[in-house]
């Protein structure tokens, strides 16, 4: 099948000011580092890595609401770019996205069937009647009664603001979901609700999404595939089934290491400390660099910069040791 979304070495970077001793320098910060990736219909593509290392601005890259310094991004075969033109409005209708605070992604003075029928008002999209039936279809669809709909957001729960924002993304009948931390949020009992209901959706519209997260579990729970980043990297991608239960770099293998396993005392999985806080994106270390925490780091490690390379179908990794085992080898090596 061929991909709805892709991305070509796409890179984000931020002009900076750093002052040492009275001196000020300008510098550069790479937030997203030559990044290529493809997501078909139907596909949901995890997005994982401690805050800070380029999810959500690599995710805004890729629907346009921020420009790419270098790298392309194109949908449906149509470059995406973040000119606010016509072009791009009308790719925007297919590309829609749920942030991770509801109450901040909604109006808190209108009511909330307004601003689910909003986007359908403002793309012009069918007469008020159908515009009525769409909204009140979405809306259930996401398990909103109608007692809610003169309801204002501060009036409803956390996670009934969430199935609204949901509502407000799904309305236009969008043909990729970009989610960012949709539950973090969340309660821990809504949390399950909202992804099981996010998951369902995705099936019956053969949405093509992008899943934001820190949280594995959940990323296990719904994603097909799942990208690991480090300090605007991906370096680890692969079928998320098999990335998250036999890693092979090890920067993936201390963030499974660090997910409480609820038969933790039954497992033999040890926790993996990585030494100090990841590095600045302004003072990206030198070769791989994840070395300065890296548990198995070696000379070369320093000296020179690991690509994405295959060690299975569909499986990269970008680490000198372990990509040159297969998979079998990286399994024991672990
Ligand atoms: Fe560790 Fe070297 Fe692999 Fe980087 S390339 S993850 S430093 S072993």
């Amino acid at each position: 099948m061929t991909a709805l979304l892709t991305a070509t070495d796409v890179t984000r970077v931020y002009p900076v000011k750093t002052t040492q001793s009275w001196l000020t320098k300008r510098r550069s910060l790479r937030a997203v580092d030559q990044i290529s990736l493809e997501l078909r219909a139907g596909q949901t593509l995890g997005l994982v890595g401690e805050s800070g290392c380029g999810k959500s601005t690599l995710a805004r890259m890729l629907i346009g609401l921020i420009p790419t310094t270098t790298g392309e991004v194109s949908f449906d075969g149509k470059p995406v770019n973040a000119e606010r033109n016509a072009a791009w409005r009308a790719l925007r209708r297919d590309m829609q996205m749920v942030y991770q605070d509801p109450l901040g992604a909604l109006d808190r003075r209108l009511p909330i069937y307004q601003q689910v029928r909003e986007p359908l008002v403002i793309q012009g999209i069918g007469s008020r009647e159908e515009q009525h039936t769409a909204t009140e279809e979405v809306l259930t669809s996401v398990g909103i009664g109608s007692d809610l709909f003169p309801r204002f957001p501060h009036e409803l729960s956390g996670g009934q603001r969430q199935r609204v924002v949901m509502a407000r993304a799904l309305v236009l009948k969008p043909r990729l979901l970009v989610c960012d931390e949709p539950v973090s949020a969340l309660d821990l009992s809504i949390q399950a609700q909202v992804i099981n209901l996010l998951s369902t959706l995705q099936k019956e519209r053969q949405l093509a999404m992008l899943f934001i997260s820190h949280d594995l579990r959940v990323v296990r729970h719904i994603c097909d595939d799942v990208a690991v980043m480090y300090l605007g990297k991906i370096i680890e991608q692969g079928p998320a089934a098999q990335v998250l239960s036999k890693p092979a770099h090890p920067y993936t293998e201390a963030l499974i290491s660090a997910v409480s396993h609820p038969k933790a005392s039954q497992t033999s999985r040890k926790r993996i400390l990585l030494r100090g806080e990841p590095p600045s994106p302004i003072d990206v270390p030198t070769g791989c660099a994840f070395h300065p925490r890296c548990p198995i780091a070696v000379a070369q490690c320093q000296a020179q910069t690991p690509y994405l390379t295959h060690i299975d179908t569909g499986h990269t990794v970008a680490c000198h040791l372990r990509a040159s085992l297969n998979h079998q080898q990286v399994v024991n090596a672990c």
